[in-house]
């Protein structure tokens, strides 16, 4: 069974950047009839909140992308880290080194004048043979893992391909800090081999990471996962997404009024493909995914291509479920309009020309504010041959036993047909004075929405 996780460092509010490396896992753990493990890496206690993790939980939520197992807190597992790491030190894996800050800081300038990459020299690494330098005394040593010498680690990346990285590139990592507690890499492994992870999907900037883990594991007796990097999200900038360079929070789209099929769909596309797929279900992103089409280079976010995912997931969208989006949207806006079949027959009419629920919002708003005819807009269309108009037409309206669109478009069509006018003559001045709008769907079917007096108090002061 493919038992795949997220493990979100809750450090910054999470954006659509970081979302997306929860999604592959999830499809695929859905694909596959898997499991997915949420796991909160919160051992960097300075950077790490709760805010930040109430907004992975409910960006997730609002996603859809729900977890199987967890949230787990790193925090919380400290205990069994450190029982880990007595067993690496009992077994020999471990070893504890006294170099200062500052010997550390030496042999770096030194490698650094030599044109060396930086690393750790295995000073106090035991061989056997060797002497080590005496103990200096109340200096409390970090441990480190003794990577193996010679030789490479080698792993098949499902995005990257095979990737082959020398041992003699690798420093020996530092597993506990000087106060004994354990170092991310470790913990990692130690959470990786707990929760029985069979596929590790991450962004590749750990791909450094992977090697070092990857000896973690074969020291404590478990083959590695199998490993898909995921390429960076840039920004429109071009810069690695970030919320330093202005990423907003994952829960932004939602309020913003993007739908959760969009922002999934999108999301999907941004680094996976099915063929030429762009608008795909969430039932069908679950019936295609597979990592085998995980795209190689990076992946540009461009928020004018979201609007237009979104927008067609807006034609599509239930508008029962249109309407409680749109419910909600109004209600952060002070105004209390219930999601009854009225508020659906509207969202129903106005969805298509609409690219999220704030867009909807706006346009329905017409029923239930009063609304400011725009002075360009009364001066171009209200004129002598349409003012009559509207007056026969208005008249017409109030006589109407039925307030239906048939029969308020009976009784557009017979005022045009008594007063010699065209169709927009008559069509635009009455959307202008109703909506506000010059443009709207079908003038019929948004006046039946409407109640009746409202309509008629608007044409009043024609
Ligand atoms: N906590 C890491 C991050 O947020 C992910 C670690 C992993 O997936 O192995 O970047």
């Amino acid at each position: 069974q493919v038992r795949t996780r997220f493990a979100p460092s809750p450090t910054g509010f999470i954006h659509l950047g970081n979302i997306r490396s929860a999604l592959y896992p999830w499809a695929w753990a859905r694909a596959t009839g898997g499991v997915l493990v949420l796991r909160i890496e919160d051992t960097d206690v300075e950077r790490s909140s709760q805010a930040a993790v109430d907004v992975i939980l409910e960006g997730m939520q609002w996603l859809g992308l729900d977890h199987d197992e967890g949230p787990f807190y790193q925090m919380q597992r400290m205990d069994r880290y450190k029982a880990v790491l007595a067993q690496l030190v009992e077994q020999g894996w471990v070893y504890p080194c006294y170099m200062s800050m500052a010997e550390l800081d030496a042999l770096r300038e030194r490698q650094m004048a030599n044109k060396e990459k930086p690393r750790y020299d295995g000073t106090w690494r035991p061989e056997s043979g060797k002497v080590l330098p005496a103990v200096p005394e109340g200096v409390q040593p970090v441990l480190r893992f003794k990577t193996p010498q010679g030789g490479s680690v080698v792993w098949d990346d499902k995005v990257k391909g095979r990737i082959e990285i020398s041992n003699d590139e690798l420093d020996d990592l530092v597993i506990a800090r000087p106060d004994g507690t354990p170092t991310y890499n470790f913990c990692v492994v130690v959470d990786d081999i707990d929760m029985r992870i069979t596929h590790v999907i991450r962004g590749d900037d750990h791909v450094n990471n992977t090697p070092r883990q990857i000896h973690v594991f074969r020291a404590l007796g478990v083959e590695p996962p199998v490993y898909a990097h995921l390429p960076t999200v840039l920004n429109e900038q071009g810069e690695k997404m970030s919320k330093r360079h202005g990423a907003k929070p994952v829960t932004q789209y939602r309020d913003e009024g993007y739908l959760a099929d969009g922002v999934v769909n999108y999301l999907a596309r941004l680094g996976w493909s099915h063929g030429d797929d762009e608008i795909f279900s969430r039932e069908q992103l679950i019936a295609w995914f597979n990592l085998d089409h995980l795209g190689r280079s990076a992946a540009q976010f461009d928020e004018a291509k979201l609007r237009w995912v979104n927008a067609q997931h807006m034609k599509v969208c239930d508008n029962g479920v249109l309407a409680g989006l749109v419910s909600a949207q109004f209600a952060s806006r002070g105004l209390s309009v219930p999601a009854d079949e009225r508020l659906a027959a509207m969202c129903a009419l106005f969805k298509d020309r609409c690219s999220t629920t704030v867009e909807l919002a706006d346009w329905l708003s017409v029923y239930f504010v009063d609304v400011q005819p725009g002075e360009a807009d009364l001066a171009q269309h209200l004129n002598e041959v349409s003012r009559p108009a509207l007056i026969a037409l208005r008249d017409r309206l109030a006589e109407l036993p039925d307030w239906d669109a048939p029969s308020i478009n009976q009784a557009i069509k017979n005022t045009i047909g008594e007063r010699k006018v065209k169709m927009p003559q008559l069509a635009i001045p009455l959307r202008v004075l109703v909506c506000g709008r010059a443009q709207t769907p079908s003038i019929d079917a948004v006046l039946a929405l409407f109640d009746k007096n409202t309509v008629l108090k608007r044409l009043q002061g024609v």
